[in-house]
């Protein structure tokens, strides 16, 4: 089954070239030039696309807003931003809306397919899922299911990003071990993704503010000073890092 990509993108000759280019690759490519018909495409069919192209600069309603409006309703799909705009603050307000990649125009076509194909590779429910790590897992107050891609906290579900819970996975998984940033980086965001080091911290206190009881204080998500994380599902057990947040 061809999987479905949609390119959101006002400028006709990069939209088409995009298209046309997905379409070589074996995707099934739809493109719309604003940010309200991507919006009614993803109400008539949340699960309508596996991987969403997102132009920032677009008419009325910006990439940003249109990005925003998706996660809050609870919408995950793989979000590839394109953005003329090189500074870190956009790239930094792209990831924290909830973007997985971020392309700077102009761009290679074989990069941006590369990016998209990546993204399409993660999806959960993607033909080859990623099984590194439980089905599974619980920690304090806090339960996951990454198959079903439900967390509750306190009982209370909880939305996460993809990435979100990509980098909550990749803790679980090396629970106890010290990650430095690069490591993050590496494994949740892949070797060819772009992002700062300062990316890694943002996602932190957002996976702070999600989990722990006090995210000032954090229990699990502990900062190992100079050098990055470490992921403690059971604190009290051991406590020989330095949880000094900072
Ligand atoms: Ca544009």
């Amino acid at each position: 089954m061809k999987r479905k990509v949609l390119i959101v993108e006002d400028e006709a000759h990069i939209g088409i070239g995009i298209k046309y280019n997905c379409e070589a690759e074996g995707f099934d490519a739809t493109l719309v030039g604003d940010g309200p018909s991507a919006l009614q495409l993803f109400a008539d069919n949340p699960h309508a696309f596996d991987a969403l192209i997102l132009d920032i600069m677009l008419p009325d309603m910006s990439g940003y807003t249109v990005l925003e409006r998706l996660r809050e309703q609870g919408i995950d799909v793989p979000v590839l931003i394109l953005s003329a705009r090189t500074l870190t603050e956009d790239k930094v307000r792209g990831f924290d809306a909830g973007a997985d990649q971020y392309l700077t125009k102009p761009f290679e076509l074989p990069e941006l397919i590369s990016r998209v194909k990546n993204l399409v590779k993660r999806q959960p429910n993607a033909a080859t899922p990623d099984n590194s790590g439980p089905e599974q897992f619980q920690f304090g107050d806090v339960s996951i299911d990454f198959v079903r891609h439900e967390v509750t906290v306190r009982g209370k579900l909880v939305e996460l990003t993809t990435k979100e819970l990509d980098l909550v996975r990749f803790f679980v998984s090396r629970e106890g071990e010290v990650l430095s940033r690069n490591d993050l980086l590496d494994n949740v965001w892949g070797v060819d993704s772009s992002p700062q080091t300062r990316t890694v911290d943002n996602f932190i206190v957002r996976l702070r503010r999600h989990f722990e009881t006090d995210p000032a204080n954090p229990q699990h998500f502990l900062s190992v000073r100079g050098v990055g994380y470490r992921f403690v599902a059971e604190p009290g057990i051991d406590n020989d890092t330095d949880a000094e947040d900072g």
